[in-house]
């Protein structure tokens, strides 16, 4: 299957919607259990940036599966900037978010930082993610290729979107389809947002490819008080689902604290998705 059309690396990107005619790819579902992502559903992923104990994620996944999300998230193996600040629960985390999704009843994703870790990670996730500061290491890209998860693949926030894409084609290349694109935020020279997020890019890379793309407007503003909105925009614009970064106190998190959403704000976000769904041909709930 070609998912992206990237292996015709000779033909320059944009002549490769003339494949196409429509410029539509057929999308490719992927699933992360019974949650499918690519299909009429938009789903919401959400969490902690990382878990920090057993009740902290265990309430977080109660009071966003509670609101309406389908898939738990959470950082055990955290690529901090700097190296004075948490790193995470490692191994130990991964355990615990698994007890709390099952509590809750959702599958969970979390972040692989190496491919060390690959192994020992798989048989307690449901779906691995690949964050930003990671999406050009090319021997975990090809190690995702070989494990029968999905993978969420976070563009890099300097990386273009032909480099983003051909990142994820080295995990489909390796065997291993299941791949959902996530935009995060970019770099720019526009400061007042912790980054900037590229919403025509997503919607660039979900028409050159058939892979579902989701949108993180948690890192890409910093600012839970944006998150609502952009959310909106990401239902309204088609695009496949969200990642948030919710937390249960968030002046209390160990890291991320001043982007998370705390339980009212998620509430309200999920209320407008609700309202706006109808209008765009999508759904929320099962
Ligand atoms: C995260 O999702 O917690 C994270 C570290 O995000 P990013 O890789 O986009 O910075
Ligand atoms: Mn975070």
């Amino acid at each position: 299957m070609n998912i992206t059309n990237l292996h015709k690396e000779t033909a320059p990107v944009t002549e490769h919607a003339a494949d196409n005619p429509g410029g539509m790819l057929p999308r490719a579902r992927v699933q992360i259990r019974d949650i499918e992502l690519g299909g009429d559903r938009f789903v919401v992923i959400a969490g902690p940036c990382a878990i920090e104990s057993d009740t902290q994620i265990a309430e977080t996944a109660s009071l966003v599966s509670a609101h309406g999300a389908q898939v738990l998230r959470g950082g055990a193996f955290k690529a901090r900037t700097s190296p004075y600040t948490f790193q995470g629960l490692g191994l130990e985390g991964v355990k615990l978010m698994r007890a709390a999704a099952d509590a809750a009843g959702m599958p969970m994703i979390t972040e692989v930082l190496s491919e060390r870790d690959v192994e020992a990670m798989e048989p307690w996730v449901d779906a691995f993610q690949v964050g930003s500061r990671n999406m050009d290491n090319t021997a975990l890209l090809k190690m995702l290729g070989d494990v029968r998860k999905p993978i969420l693949l976070k563009r890099g926030f300097a990386a273009t979107i032909k480099e983003w894409l051909l990142a994820a084609e080295y995990i489909i290349v390796g065997g291993n389809e299941q791949v959902v694109l996530c935009e995060r935020g970019i770099r720019t020279f526009s400061n007042e947002t912790r980054f900037t997020l590229d919403l025509a890019g997503a919607l660039y890379a979900r028409q050159e490819t058939q892979l579902p793309v989701v949108i993180d407007p948690s890192h890409a503003t910093g600012n839970p008080r944006l998150i609502p909105s952009l959310a909106a925009a990401t239902l309204a614009a088609g695009l496949d689902g969200l990642m948030v970064e919710v937390h249960p106190d968030p002046a209390q998190a160990l890291s991320d604290g001043e982007q998370a959403l705390p339980p009212d704000l998620f509430r309200d976000m999920m209320e407008l998705l609700s309202r706006l769904a109808p209008a765009t041909g999508r759904f929320l709930h099962a």
